[in-house]
């Protein structure tokens, strides 16, 4: 089976963790910091604050910015369940906010109007997780004005995106957010096996997500209130461990070398697809101009008026071809947990007109383009 992605380890990646295990320090020593600066050097952010998942940073994001009851975090539905659920875990109130169907981000015109009703209602969000759908960033300076308008806060769930652009700032420089998260899950562009991290050019952010990562405790002399012995620590806030291992940011340092490469692999391959399929039926992504995806994700929509079969028999008939297809994403508001909150069908029409057609091919650096090719001929076979 050709999987829709994989990572890729080399030896240099193999020799990092090895040398990582042998030092002193599996969990908390100098490679998490050396990670998060070199990432936050790479993004020209201030800081960054890594954790074991981008799910625990979107955590550790909300909280920071104070996300709690009676709150309302606005999210699009296309995208995986943690860019909503980290609301949940706060216990604010998760809504969404339809997508353009010709970007398949978060649509800034929809989310004007939204916000316009919500400012009238009382019920206006106090934080909106931005997602980059596929890498390519969304339409950050509509969206950041309104932001600032309104006086909402962005995170910017850049899962998809590290290693990607918006007009000329790397993605992840904070330009037009509070914080920006990263996932380095192996499917995604670079990989600590499990990890995530967190950028910010706020201080004070920093620091609450840093306390929060591990149990809100501090050792800082200036931080500590009632004594000052050497052993001494104050837990002054519930946190959790959250915290990436020195082993996995050893992975992380080490795949970050090579992170402009597999942007740029990943240019190739989906500039190769883009060429042998300009002439099916099917409706390829856009790319826009102001932007460099990151392109985690070749997605391809099929409406069955202009190929004659639906989504379902394309997935099926390549499947059986040894082809990985996948589907990004079900709708998160049609997630029967999302349901029993009371969202269900129509809501979101775009989101959902997009979700009966998608279908994510497969793209990742190690693709090579005899691979490709039996990717194609499956696919022109399912849909002939
Ligand atoms: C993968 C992903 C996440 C979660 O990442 P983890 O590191 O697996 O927790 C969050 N948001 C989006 C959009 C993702 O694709």
């Amino acid at each position: 089976m050709i999987p829709y992605g994989r990572q890729e380890i080399t030896q240099p990646d193999i020799d990092a963790v090895i040398s990582a295990l042998k030092s002193d320090h599996l969990t908390q020593g100098p490679l998490v910091p050396r990670f998060e600066q070199q990432t936050a050097q790479y993004c020209g952010a201030k800081h960054g604050v890594a954790a074991n998942s981008a799910t625990s940073a979107l955590h550790l994001a909300c909280l920071a910015l104070g996300l709690g009851h009676g709150d309302w975090l606005w999210t699009s539905p296309i995208t995986f369940v943690a860019s909503a659920n980290c609301g949940l875990y706060c216990r604010a109130q998760v809504d969404f906010v339809d997508i353009d169907p010709v970007t398949l981000n978060m649509d800034s015109q929809a989310l004007a109007r939204k916000l316009e009703r919500a400012e009238k209602e009382g019920v206006l969000p106090k934080v909106i997780v931005v997602v980059h759908f596929a890498g390519q960033s969304a339409d950050m300076e509509a969206i950041s004005a309104l932001a600032r308008q309104y006086g909402v806060q962005i995170i910017e769930d850049a899962a998809h995106a590290i290693g990607g652009k918006y007009k000329g700032n790397p993605i992840g420089s904070c330009t037009y957010s509070d914080i920006t998260v990263f996932s380095l899950h192996p499917v995604k562009i670079i990989t600590s096996a499990e990890g995530g991290l967190a950028l910010t050019n706020d201080t004070d952010l920093a620091e609450h997500m840093a306390l929060l990562r591990s149990h809100g405790t501090t050792r800082k002399p200036e931080a500590l209130e009632y004594d000052d012995a050497p052993w001494y620590y104050e837990q002054h806030m519930l946190g959790f461990n959250y915290r990436m291992t020195d082993v996995l940011a050893a992975l992380g340092n080490s795949q970050l070398e090579r992170l402009d490469a597999y942007v740029s692999r990943r240019h190739e391959i989906a500039d190769r697809y883009d060429e042998l399929l300009k002439n099916s039926p099917l409706i390829l992504m856009s790319r826009a101009l102001h932007s460099h995806s990151a392109l985690h994700l070749y997605v391809v929509q099929i409406d069955p008026q202009r190929t004659g079969v639906d989504r379902r028999t394309v997935f099926v008939r390549m499947r059986e071809q040894g082809i990985g297809v996948n589907v990004h994403y079900l709708p998160v508001h049609l997630q029967p947990l999302y349901r029993q909150m009371g969202f269900g069908p129509g809501q979101f029409p775009a989101a959902e007109r997009y979700y009966e057609r998608a279908l994510t091919l497969p793209l990742f650096p190690g693709l090579t383009s005899a691979m490709q090719n039996e990717v194609i001929a499956a696919l022109e076979a399912a849909l002939s």
